[in-house]
């Protein structure tokens, strides 16, 4: 079996940026500013914002986190958006997910300039996206992409069961296994919570992708020998092994999974750091002007 480290790639990915950094800087030049918007206080929430804040200082980007009340209207936190968008020292921005529910999350997302949303959420990027143009890609597809071509797995031809339809991570994923690119080109079957004899499925896949937020959903008797696994989950379960009384698990059972596949991504250390380090590259290409002009 073959860990999916993507703890250590995402490492080798932020040394290569840090280094474009530092020339930049060598030539006088600002770095790549990430601005985060996080409302309210969900703990999953500002875990999330603190490990992208922390992994932007690493490799010499600027990053702001704004906090705003959960109690923020709907429309002081668009004007907010615009005053970001039009702030040409900002390459790129995003709203940490969820949102109160007093406030439209497609709306703000519209909201962000496309040319600075780094999460590739947009629709305009996600139209591009679909269509095969330059476009700041979803960061945990990405990520996922990113693992799949650096550990050259064999995709041509294979079958791909994607498990949860999310609109950031199970549904665009379904669109970038599918091309017709060396490292994509798989016939994708994209399951959800309708979805029946899920365990025929999964028997049948060559490669699968765990994100349905459902805690070791995945056990060794639902697949086949050899299989690859990709555990998007990110899952907080109760822990007698750890001080906090909590830890993390996919929605993959590791330890017996790990047994009859052929490459497996662990939780944490997999998927959740390439997604980060995703974002950050969307932010240099935002900053270099590569995608949008
Ligand atoms: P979501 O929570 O929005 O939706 C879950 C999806 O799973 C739905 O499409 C639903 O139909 C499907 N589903 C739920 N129960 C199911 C079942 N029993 N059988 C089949 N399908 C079922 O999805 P999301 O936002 O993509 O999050 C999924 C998981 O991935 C969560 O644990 C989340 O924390 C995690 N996540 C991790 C990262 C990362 O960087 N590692 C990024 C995003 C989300």
């Amino acid at each position: 079996m073959i860990l999916l480290d993507g703890k250590s790639l995402s490492k080798k990915i932020k040394t290569d940026i840090k280094n474009q950094v530092d020339t930049f800087k060598s030539a006088g030049k600002r770095p790549p500013h990430l601005v985060a918007i996080l409302i309210g206080d969900n703990p999953a929430s500002q875990t999330y914002v603190s490990a992208k804040k922390k992994s932007c200082e690493e490799i010499g980007f600027n990053s702001t986190v704004i906090k705003y009340p959960e109690s923020i209207s709907q429309s002081k936190l668009l004007d907010e958006i615009e005053k970001i968008n039009v702030n040409n020292e900002i390459d790129g921005l995003i709203v940490q997910l969820p949102l109160p529910p007093h406030i439209e999350p497609s709306l703000v997302i519209r909201n962000i300039s496309y040319k600075k949303d780094v999460d590739g959420f947009h629709p305009i990027n996600i139209g591009n996206m679909m269509l095969q143009q330059p476009c700041f890609l979803p960061a945990t597809p990405m990520g996922i992409m990113a693992l799949i071509e650096n550990y050259n797995i064999e995709t041509t031809g294979k079958s791909c069961l994607i498990i949860g339809r999310s609109n950031i991570v199970g549904s665009p994923l379904s669109i970038l296994m599918s091309r017709n690119t060396k490292f994509a080109n798989c016939t994708v079957t994209l399951a959800h919570s309708k979805t029946k004899d899920l365990n025929l499925l999964t028997k049948k896949a060559d490669i699968i992708v765990m994100a349905l937020g459902v805690p070791k959903f995945l056990t060794n008797d639902m697949i086949k020998d050899s299989s690859v696994i990709i555990d998007v989950g990110i899952n907080r379960i109760k822990s007698n092994q750890t001080k906090s009384g909590w830890s993390l698990v996919g929605d993959v059972d590791f330890e017996s999974v790990k047994q009859k596949c052929s490459h497996i991504t662990p939780v944490p250390g997999g998927v959740g750091p390439m997604t980060i380090v995703s974002l950050l590259k969307n932010t240099l290409l935002s900053y270099k002007r590569v995608i949008y002009k």
